[in-house]
């Protein structure tokens, strides 16, 4: 699938209407404006909808999150070159380049193998580096932790505790949390000791639960 001209110039006008809805971070805007959203659909039928500022759905029941959403959950965040990130739902795998093109290290963990697969290989082919794990977010992964910034891209319906814990002190977590099938707060959790964090609230949103265990489990 090929990047067009077109392609290109409604990223332009994509990028405008995230900033008259209240993205200033150049940084965000500009990965925004390099990477083909159409490219992570999945679907050819649907590609002209894939420069509106919506969510749309990517099989497995799971949607690749709104493009606000994404320049806004990844601001919150303040990313830095050469942060280690975890990213808990790979989905399409869209959120997953933004980071990476930010010139963060990503581990991403997606609970749905057909989407892991699916995500893992096409990061793959456009050579964005990022390293994929199938399994559940909620126990975090232990083996890369601590991370400097871990950013949640489904609705928990709790902080789950080994994330806390997996964050740096000095560290931030992005996180969605509230009833799930109802709205979540998105948080901000900074880790300003091994025992101490400080949440502030962001706003309201809807995103897919973030479900326990793997899909084997469903
Ligand atoms: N970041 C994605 C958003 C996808 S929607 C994108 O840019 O496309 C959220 C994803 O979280 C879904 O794919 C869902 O399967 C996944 N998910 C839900 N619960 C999870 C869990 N416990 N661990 C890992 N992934 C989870």
């Amino acid at each position: 699938m090929q990047d067009t001209l077109k392609h290109k110039g409604m990223r332009k006008k994509l990028i405008e209407v995230l900033r008259v809805k209240g993205i200033d971070n150049q940084m965000v805007l500009d990965v925004i404006n390099e990477i083909p959203r159409h490219l992570f659909f999945f679907d050819t039928a649907f590609l002209h909808l894939a420069y509106e500022d919506k969510a749309f759905p990517i099989g497995s029941g799971q949607t690749i999150s709104q493009p606000f959403t994404v320049a806004f959950q990844t601001s919150l965040l303040n990313p830095k070159k050469r942060e280690k990130v975890l990213e808990i739902g790979t989905g399409s795998g869209y959120q997953t380049a933004v980071l990476s093109k930010l010139g963060m290290k990503v581990f991403t963990i997606e609970r749905q193998h057909a989407l892991h697969l699916k995500s893992r290989d096409l990061l793959e082919e456009m050579r964005i580096p990022a390293r994929c794990f199938y399994g559940d977010g909620y126990a975090g992964k232990t083996a890369f932790a601590p991370f400097d910034k871990i950013l949640v891209t489904c609705g928990a319906p709790k902080i789950p505790d080994a994330l806390k814990e997996q964050l740096k002190v000095g560290g931030r977590m992005v996180i969605p949390v509230g009833e799930v099938n109802g709205v979540q707060h998105m948080l901000t959790i900074d880790k300003v000791s091994e025992t101490e964090y400080v949440t502030e609230e962001h706003g309201d949103f809807q995103f897919v639960p973030m479900l326990e265990r793997t899909d084997n489990a469903d």
